[in-house]
């Protein structure tokens, strides 16, 4: 009978512990007040499953020396990352993630002695390497994509989802040959294992790119959350592998968990996955109509702070403008300073706001905006039409009307903030340009609306100068 050492059980018990901990952390973040404990409490979680891990290796050298390289270089890029390039960095960890499944997978079966293996961990090893192959290169598009290095919108050709089709059919019948190998059966005995292995990556590679390409436009968040889950699931498929608890539980999270923000997010857009990964809409940004010689009303940054100034009911939404401006201080204390005057300011927060899910929600909690002042679109779609005024500070899919109507347009279907029910719409940005799914708002010409052009930051200066004055 096996018996367990009292290293083991120590083990066992911390990443109880650890998983414990990551449970209650994910707990704390689904709501903005307990986030910051919720990530307390998961990167102790994180730390002691490392620490852990580090103690039960035998020649730990190698690893610390990666240990410490890899903590610099995340903790620098973490510090010096750009707001709006968060969805990016997103997207790089989560590639990261995936192909080191894919390494550590494939090492753990180059590491063996005997050529027999249960099925277990064949199986696990084969789709190791299939998911976090296919969620690196995934991930690297959708930098690409987001960091503007290629086209955003969606790249198709004939048949593409046929070839999909076919690559993932090749990979399983490739990766039942390798378990079959390791089983003892081997149909091609002149190929060795790991060249089903090499065979399996390449595919996966290709499946990666291929899979992601015809995703673009406003459909972005999806994806990204999408590959986050993958990234998760590659990782518990690992813990599989190595037979390590903690890593499959971890994982198992982060892939519950992405795929729930992935149907969260396309419920926010009204579409389904599928429509999501196969219907390829959305396409290059400002690639609408332009040019157009038609009228807007234009206000100062005076003008908008005497028309706040007379309103009594004011929601503030905010876009992803307002996150590159870094104006979420500015726009705290002009909101601040409305209210002291004893005007109605809430917040409206649209789920797909910004470049990542829950971008607003982080951008208004750096500021220190009270949570109880943000709502959700659900709980103040109702409110805009009693409202004096909509302020739109860097928004522009998150409000387009085309979404309503333009069968088209790539926001077709997305539930807006109904910002256009407000008796006056007043938008801060710097020119009628397109949003992220390049589809021309038609609310910068509604009578309604007074558009404040200009620099998000600047103009909210401009309006709180005026307000003290
Ligand atoms: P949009 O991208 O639709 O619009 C942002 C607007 O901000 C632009 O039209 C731009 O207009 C303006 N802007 C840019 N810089 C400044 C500045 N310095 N000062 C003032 N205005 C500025 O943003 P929304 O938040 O409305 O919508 C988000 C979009 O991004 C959606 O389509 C969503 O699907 C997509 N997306 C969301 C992700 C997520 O997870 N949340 C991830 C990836 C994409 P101008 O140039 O005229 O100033």
């Amino acid at each position: 009978m096996e018996t367990v050492s009292g290293m083991d059980k120590i083990t066992m018990l911390v990443y109880l512990i650890a998983a414990i901990l990551f449970i209650l952390g994910l707990k704390n973040l689904s709501s903005p007040k307990t986030a910051r404990r919720g990530n307390r409490l998961s990167m102790l979680g994180m730390f002691l499953a490392v620490v852990m891990t580090a103690f039960k290796i035998i020649d730990p050298v190698y690893v610390l020396i990666g240990l410490v390289i890899g903590s610099a270089i995340g903790a620098i890029s973490a510090k010096r990352v750009q707001m709006t390039a968060m969805p990016q960095m997103v997207a790089i960890f989560n590639g990261f993630g995936g192909g080191a499944s894919t390494l550590v997978a494939f090492s753990e079966y180059l590491s063996l002695n005997s050529g027999y293996q249960t099925l277990d961990f064949s199986i696990t090893v084969v789709l190791s390497i299939l998911v976090g192959t296919v969620t690196f290169f995934g991930s690297m598009i959708a930098f690409a994509k987001l960091e503007g290095i290629m086209r955003g919108s969606p790249i198709t050709f004939k048949g593409q989802q046929l070839v999909n089709a076919v690559l993932l059919s090749f990979i399983l019948i490739i990766g039942a040959f390798f378990v079959m190998a390791l089983g003892g059966v081997s149909i091609f005995s002149q190929i060795p294992p790991w060249a089903y292995l090499i065979i399996i990556a390449i595919l996966s590679m290709i499946l990666g790119v291929t899979s992601v390409i015809p995703i673009g436009g406003a459909d972005m968040p999806v994806v990204i959350s999408l590959l986050n889950s993958y990234s998760g699931l590659a990782a518990a498929f690992t813990g599989f592998v190595l037979s390590n608890y903690v890593l499959i539980i971890s994982g198992a999270l982060v892939g519950a968990s992405g795929l729930i923000l992935t149907n969260i997010m396309c419920k926010a857009m009204n579409r389904s996955l599928t429509n999501v990964l196969f219907a390829a809409v959305g396409k290059e940004a400002g690639s609408s109509t332009q040019g157009e010689q038609r009228t807007v009303t234009r206000y100062t940054g005076t003008d908008a702070a005497v028309m706040l100034e007379n309103a009594q009911s004011i929601i503030i939404i905010p876009g992803y403008g307002l996150a590159v401006a870094q104006a979420q201080h500015v726009l705290h204390e002009m909101a601040t300073l409305l209210m002291e005057r004893g005007k109605d300011v809430k917040y409206a927060i649209h789920p797909v706001a910004g470049r990542m899910p829950g971008h607003m929600n982080v951008l208004m909690a750096e500021a220190n905006v009270p949570y109880d002042y943000l709502y959700e679109m659900d709980e103040i779609n109702d409110d805009f039409q009693h409202t004096d005024v909509a302020l739109v500070i860097g928004a522009n899919d998150v409000i387009n009307p085309a979404a309503r109507y333009k069968k088209d347009s790539a926001l077709y279907g997305m539930p807006i903030l109904n910002a256009d029910k407000a008796n006056t719409i007043m938008i801060i940005k710097r020119s009628l340009g397109a949003g992220f799914a390049g589809e021309q708002n038609e609310l910068f010409y509604d009578p309604k609306t007074m558009m404040v052009f200009g620099d998000a930051k600047k103009m909210l200066m401009e309006i709180v100068n005026n307000l003290k004055a």
